[in-house]
């Protein structure tokens, strides 16, 4: 197919995509406890459907331990092409408070050119631009296609990491293209190159027995609480900058961001600085983060006139896509536990370790990709870094470290994604689908 045909193949499928995914962000597949099983087995059961209708074979659901299924479908390559695999999920957040959202967040709704409803972008944006690149082949791949729709990424999701190592055949493929990121802005095309690592553990302090009147005993006895928060406040200089040893600061190899977009877009409020020294894509993508995400403390409500024997934190460190994350670990830990005062007793549990992800460079899918997006955008993709983390990426990366990864998508940073009035624009939808398509013939040809 020449580029023109591909490019009206996409325009023509464009309403059935638009219907499709209206469908499927209908579907509530919260995969996260509490939430009932129903709902994402139905998502599983539409994206199978939608799979089949793009004209793989193969298709199924495919059991993953622990977890909610994949459903996976494949194409042979045509001799001689490379195989490409197609990644996304079905499973979405919770909506989070329904009060702040401006349409109810199961019922998709359009509202000038975007659609907003829970998952309309993270990430059944992901799934549909997969579906409908593929549909605008009519069955006749220029490549190999593997595709497989993860069904619980957004609550713990390891277990599809361990799926794939164990199944590694399954998902083989001379390039990976993740849909589950976006642009910068609506309009502006960017690969995703860097993904930051993580690391979370839990600290525990004790320094009583028991708890002690306030009264009887304050101003003597060591506070668990006091301690903890003593500790905690040792992570950050004044600045905001980390303060671990060991840990540096590392530099983004691209273009920065602007500090006002970001205020807008993170809801700084009036008078507040941001935290933090160096640019901003080096403070977001490039350097270790240190975040307290929760305390195990007596609530205001429930306070009583006491001194406390015990505190807990939770806490979750961002790594440097090259950074090692089992020593960025050892580093703060090591680092509290030497700076707990009086002799409290420090012990850290619940561990978490996720290793970062770089990008290869000069690749024959590179090659690809960016001449589909400077068809499909109007202008090569430049690249960005994401502060999160894709877990399963940096596994694919190390199971398969010959293969290229791609990572793009329909989730442009105003697309609340993990938040209220989650929206997609349609038209960069349309393009991500174009530039897919683009894609898979470039690097088919
Ligand atoms: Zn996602």
């Amino acid at each position: 197919m020449t580029p023109q045909e591909i490019e009206s193949a996409v325009e023509a499928g464009m309403p059935r995509a638009v219907e499709d995914l209206t469908r499927l962000a209908a579907i509530p597949s919260v995969a996260f406890p509490g939430h009932p099983d129903e709902p994402v087995l139905a998502a599983a059961a539409l994206t199978e459907e939608l799979l089949r209708g793009a004209g793989l074979r193969n298709v199924r659901q495919i059991p993953v331990e622990g977890s909610f299924p994949a459903v996976y479908g494949e194409a042979p390559a045509p001799a001689g092409a490379p195989t490409v695999l197609l990644y996304a999920h079905y499973d979405v957040q919770p909506a989070g408070d329904l009060a702040q959202w401006r349409t109810p967040p199961f019922e998709p709704t359009l509202i000038d050119g975007a659609l907003y409803g829970r998952g309309t972008a993270d990430d059944k944006s992901g799934v549909i631009a997969h579906v409908a690149a593929l549909r605008a082949f009519n069955g006749e791949f220029p490549v190999g296609v593997k595709v497989i729709i993860e069904g619980q990424e957004e609550y713990a999701g390891e277990r599809l990491e361990d799926f794939v190592e164990a199944n590694p055949e399954l998902v083989r493929a001379d390039a990976i293209v993740v849909a589950d990121c976006g642009n910068p802005r609506v309009g502006d095309p960017a690969l995703t190159t860097t993904l930051r690592g993580m690391a979370a553990f839990t600290v525990e302090v004790r320094t009583l027995r028991e708890a002690l009147h306030s009264g009887g005993f304050g101003g003597a006895a060591p506070d668990a609480l006091a301690a903890l928060m003593r500790m905690l406040s040792t992570l950050h200089d004044d600045r905001g900058d980390v303060r671990v040893p060991g840990l540096a600061q590392g530099t983004f190899d691209g273009s920065d961001e602007s500090e006002d977009d970001f205020r807008i877009s993170a809801g700084v409020l009036d008078g507040v600085s941001l935290v933090g020294s160096g640019s901003l894509t080096d403070r977001l993508w490039a350097s270790y983060a240190i975040t307290v995400t929760g305390l195990d403390v007596p609530t205001v409500s429930g306070a009583v006139n006491a001194v406390q024997p015990v505190a807990r934190a939770r806490v979750t460190i961002r790594i440097p896509p090259a950074g090692d994350a089992k020593t960025a670990l050892d580093d703060v830990t090591g680092f509290l536990q030497k700076v707990a005062p009086w002799g409290a007793q420090v012990t850290f549990d619940d561990f978490v370790t996720g290793s970062g992800f770089t990008a290869g460079t000069g690749g024959r899918a590179r090659a690809a990709i960016d001449g589909a997006m400077e068809r499909a955008f109007g202008r090569t993709p430049r690249d960005v870094g994401q502060g999160g983390s894709i877990p399963l990426v940096a596994k694919l990366s190390g199971l398969f470290p010959e293969a290229e990864i791609l990572l793009y998508g329909a989730e442009d940073d105003d697309a609340s994604i993990h938040a209220p009035n989650e929206r997609v624009v349609l038209d960069e939808l349309r393009r991500v689908i174009t530039a897919e398509a683009l894609f898979l013939a470039n690097y088919g040809a």
